[in-house]
């Protein structure tokens, strides 16, 4: 079966956006928007003269990363030099760390708990300094000019390796969910900054070989490329045709991989420690410390959403997945008690609106108390669940008072008898077919609720016209037999 054997492994590079500085030198980590090549200084453009210096504060974050991660860290630790040419490094190397010989990452180990019964281990934790930005005139395959911006050459980056624990695209994409939520709850991390995260994936089918794909710079298309993956990998399988090892480029606008080189091996980057930083060494009382000051993390504030709020393990999985939404959520609780009915509507139509008018929780400018407000409406039945998901549309949109919109377009509830009793019967009149239909089966009831729902604009009661109409259908019956 297509995606049996899966086996896929990540490396994610994310910027420690929270630094000031970059990663050897003193030049601003905040390169966004600035006019190319105008963000660096003679350090990280490895000018002859100069020497790297540790940003301190690198170290502190990329610890808090390792003790969230549950990963032992390393009391002794080196960078090394990976050398290759490429134009996005300026030294023709990079300052990385590497697990083997003359090498010790900050840390090994640990893991990452997707909530979903499955765990994904870690393999090792590393800090390097990321590349330049290329930018490419047409697509990488076919461009026929590269230009080269060293602005965010030298920005810290965390390099997360995992073991290739994770069975399918959707486990990747949760893997990149929770580890985004987890870096943000660090307060290390900005997963809303373009490009803060990218990340490389290892796959392998039952009877392939190992590929690689790089370039994939969100979450989103983690899943995406992926997929495309395990659909070109097993179409070449079952067709007895071998698979290559290579690299793969990930073309996010077209939405293919793409063969870019015969896979690399390890001696081919001639690792070896760099001699312009001395090692780091790690003490146990730096790490207490650190410890004492990590904030509260994801799973544990699962664990508080469901034990003392009484949320569903399944909502309040997807609340801490986001840290927006896990603010968010809090927030709206302050003003609203009912943890489990507000939990059901972020997790179920908020979220649904907000992909559909692609905004992220971030951008929302509707008011906690306006959420709050949404929810007693209902609670008042004022408004039906259909109503609601046009009022809370609105309030997406503009971020306006659900009250001032329910006025305003009124989207009031239905609730009176008498007025849908009318309604009925003009339905019964129009729809005479659908009526016999309905009198033997019961699924054609559905039909007939459906055409109130129609004329009222979805503004009817349902649980009360289901009932008017059973009612009615119920007294054609007893007329008939008599
Ligand atoms: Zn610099
Ligand atoms: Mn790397």
């Amino acid at each position: 079966m297509v995606g049996d054997g899966v086996k896929i492994g990540l490396e994610v590079h994310c910027q420690l956006t929270s630094l000031k500085t970059k990663l050897f030198c003193s030049c601003p980590t905040d390169y966004r928007g600035k006019p190319p090549n105008t963000n660096i200084c003679p350090v990280c453009m490895g000018e002859p003269g100069t020497l790297p210096v540790l940003n301190k504060e690198a170290v502190r974050a990329a610890v808090m990363v390792a003790l969230a991660l549950h990963s032992k860290i390393s009391r002794f630790t080196y960078f090394t030099r990976k050398n290759y040419f490429y134009p996005d490094m300026a030294k023709n190397f990079q300052i990385s760390q590497y697990d083997g010989v003359g090498g010790a990452p900050i840390a090994k180990g640990g893991y990452v708990d997707l909530g979903n019964g499955k765990v994904v281990r870690i393999r090792r934790l590393q800090l390097e300094e990321d590349p330049a930005r290329l930018v490419y005139e047409g697509t990488i395959d076919t461009a026929t000019a590269t230009l080269v911006d060293y602005n965010r050459h030298g920005v810290a980056l965390i390099e997360i390796v995992t073991e290739p624990d994770i069975t399918s695209p959707e486990d990747a994409r949760r893997f990149l969910q929770k580890l985004r939520s987890i870096l943000e709850h660090l307060g290390v991390f900005d997963g809303e900054l373009e490009g803060s995260m990218r990340c490389d994936a290892n796959i392998s089918l039952e009877g392939g070989v190992r590929v690689e794909i790089k370039n994939i710079s969100s979450y989103k298309d983690v899943e995406r490329a992926l997929r495309f993956e395990i659909t070109r990998q097993s179409s070449l399988i079952s067709r007895g045709i071998r698979v290559v090892r290579e690299t793969r480029f990930w073309d996010e606008r077209r939405r293919v991989t793409v063969s870019l080189r015969v896979k690399e091996t390890e001696e081919d980057y001639r690792y070896f420690p760099e001699p312009d930083l001395p090692p780091v060494v790690i003490t146990d009382e730096f790490i207490d410390e650190v410890k004492r000051s990590l904030p509260i993390l994801p799973d544990e504030r699962k664990r508080i959403f469901v034990e003392k709020y009484g949320v569903s393990e399944q909502n309040a999985e997807v609340l801490v997945n986001d840290k927006a939404l896990a603010d968010f959520f809090e927030d709206c609780l302050k003003h609203y008690g009912k943890a489990q009915e507000l939990s059901n509507l972020l997790v179920g139509d908020f979220l649904a609106q907000l992909h559909s008018l692609n905004l992220s929780v971030r951008e929302v400018k509707v008011k906690p108390e306006y959420i709050a407000k949404l929810l007693r409406l209902l609670d008042k039945k004022v408004l039906t669940g259909h109503l609601a998901k046009a009022v809370l549309r609105e309030m997406l949109e503009t971020g306006r008072d659900p009250e001032a919109i329910v006025e305003e377009k009124g989207l009031r509830r239905i609730g009176s008898r008498e007025e849908l009793e009318k309604i009925v019967d003009r339905v019964f009149r129009e729809n005479r077919k659908a009526v016999e239909d309905a009198l033997v089966n019961e699924k054609a009831v559905h039909f007939l609720v459906g055409q109130v729902m129609r004329i009222t604009r979805g503004k009817a009661d349902p649980n009360l016209t289901r009932q008017i109409i059973k009612n009615k259908l119920e007294k054609v019956r007893a007329s008939r037999k008599a």
